[in-house]
């Protein structure tokens, strides 16, 4: 058991959607390479416990972690990036923040004392930022605050972790703080004024960055750098930059080159291994080939925002990169049908998960696309049920469906669960997390993967309704793997399709960089014979 963690804070500032949580992980990524155990939390001050309810629109992709935790897609990068499997505790809200204190007050753990912000908030937050520490063992704890410094919602968090600094110490607590430098075309130069206002906003909070990660759009010079650890009161070597890069998968590689790692492991002192980034190179190295390229299209209904399929598209780019072929993923939107010459030209289609009957014919019409050509399709979670409806209806069970779309059916063969019945509650109620599914022989299930049983991550009420379970085999679907006592359907293919498999589960939640999950390498694989044939 570790007795000392370290902790490395890391705040946004300027605007969102910079890339913070990549930076964070980058920095985590550099220290493994000392030979450090990093973990990470995410805390997001939005007023959700978590993100289950959320839409995609919103906020990209739910993730969901092997305890089944519906958490935000940050905590996917910290696991691709980190190579770990985090719990859920690791995304902390100011939903669940307040739940844990109302829920405590109500108890009387408080002894009749007023409650505040400060200081019951702020003490739950240490308290659950401690205890993830705790629990993860990990000497580094990188905690990225969602949000921009300034944000209303930030500020009991910025409070908390100033308060962490003071009582754990400065040699074990750094800031990392990550700005935007615009440049300004009419100008023809970088603006650090930004990044300026918005550190002295931090420490108008009490906080002083140890670190500045500039993200630009194009490299800045040293000058500009000199000039930013001047007027924002940090080490010239801790103003660090991060341009723009074609993958996200380079920026521990810049990162590196800026001695961020040196800076870190000196500033809080941390006992390093000599450095060895050899396999992360690798990673990036196989993802960067392209002279062979095969196709995919995804076939969903958020479409216009790529972040609510980000650990499919991580997860097909890993199996790319593993396979040495570069991967052009195609998003099609499946609110309209799919007519032939939308999707002719790809070797492969993907349908991804999602919730509601919008969407539902693109998808459809994709499946009997793949059957009727032999174009390789992977049905993930309710692609999986789509894959099931259709083969169905095109076996004679005509209008056949999903009681989540359909409930009056004739041939319900996509049902809820049993113990979905009686759920009312939306948030956190669904089948989630990590079950174990046993896999058949001589299935393609079974040669991707290599082993017979296999664990997986899900999210989902409705599944294979067992009634039909029977009939649908005797038209030929195989079921390739279910859960250990046999009651539930995890995977159907069809043996004499060239690639035809769906999966009640997610298994792009366990794809990482350095292993790409063995379905989705199994996938392209048939995708790259299929772009192959004459
Ligand atoms: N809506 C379907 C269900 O709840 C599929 C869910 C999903 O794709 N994640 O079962």
């Amino acid at each position: 058991m570790i007795h000392l963690y370290k902790y490395i804070v890391v705040t946004g500032g300027v605007v969102s959607s910079i890339g913070k949580g990549i930076t964070a992980a980058s920095i985590g990524r550099i220290l493994r390479s000392y030979g450090l155990s990093v973990t990470a939390i995410k805390i997001d001050p939005y007023l959700n416990w978590d993100s289950g309810t959320m839409s995609p629109y919103q906020h990209g992709e739910v993730f969901v972690t092997c305890d089944g935790m519906e958490t935000d897609l940050d905590l996917g990068h910290y696991e691709r990036f980190l190579d770990v499997d985090l719990l859920g505790e690791s995304n902390i809200t100011t939903g669940k923040v307040y739940d844990a204190v109302i829920k405590r007050e109500r108890k009387g753990d408080y002894l009749g004392s007023c409650v505040q912000i400060i200081p019951h908030i702020t003490d739950q937050i240490k308290s659950m930022i401690r205890q993830i520490a705790r629990d993860s063992n990990s000497q580094v704890v990188l905690v990225e605050l969602g949000g921009t410094v300034g944000d209303i919602e930030g500020q009991p968090f910025l409070e908390a972790l100033r308060q962490l600094r003071n009582e754990e110490g400065h040699d074990n607590v750094m800031f990392v703080h990550v700005t935007y430098v615009p440049y300004l075309r009419a100008a023809g130069e970088f603006k650090t004024k930004p990044t300026q206002h918005s550190t002295k906003e931090l420490r108008s909070m009490g906080i002083n960055p140890d670190m500045i990660i500039c993200r630009s759009e194009l490299a800045i010079n040293d000058a500009l750098k000199r000039k930013i650890a001047h007027f924002c009161d940090v080490d010239q070597e801790a103003v660090i930059n991060c341009p723009d890069m074609s993958s996200i998968y380079e920026v521990p590689l810049v990162l590196n080159q800026e001695k961020v790692g040196e800076y870190v492991v000196d500033r809080i002192k941390l006992t390093a291994k000599p450095q060895d980034l050899s396999e992360w190179e690798a990673v990036v190295r196989a993802l960067k080939k392209d002279d062979k390229i095969v196709s995919v299209g995804i076939v969903g209904k958020y479409v216009e925002l790529e972040d609510a399929y980000i650990s499919i598209r991580e997860s097909l780019k890993h199996a790319a990169a593993h396979l040495g072929v570069k991967v052009h993923i195609e998003y099609i939107q499946s609110e309209e049908s799919l007519d032939d010459d939308k999707v002719s030209h790809l070797d492969s289609l993907l349908i991804p998960g999602g919730f509601g009957e919008r969407g539902m014919g693109g998808k459809l019409d994709a499946v009997r696309y793949s059957l009727e050509h032999d174009v390789p399709l992977f049905g993930i979670c309710l692609g999986m049920q789509c894959m099931v409806i259709e083969f169905a209806r095109l076996h004679g069970m005509e209008n056949a469906h999903s009681t989540e779309f359909d409930p009056k059916t004739p041939y319900p063969v996509i049902d809820l669960m049993e113990e979905q019945k009686k759920i009312k509650n939306m948030g956190g109620t669904m089948r989630l997390g990590s079950y174990p599914c046993n896999l058949r022989q001589n299935t393609h299930a079974q040669s991707a993967y290599r082993s017979s049983d296999v664990e997986e991550r899900h999210r989902h009420r409705f599944e294979l309704n067992n009634e039909y379970r029977e009939e649908l085999e005797s038209m030929g679907l195989l079921i390739s793997g279910a859960s250990p006592d046999d009651f539930l359907v995890e995977i159907v293919e069809l043996p004499d399709h060239p690639w035809f498999l769906g999966c009640q589960f997610h298994p792009e939640f366990k794809s990482r960089p350095n292993r790409a999950h063995p379905l989705f390498v199994s996938f392209l694989q048939a995708a790259i014979r299929n772009k192959e044939s004459p």
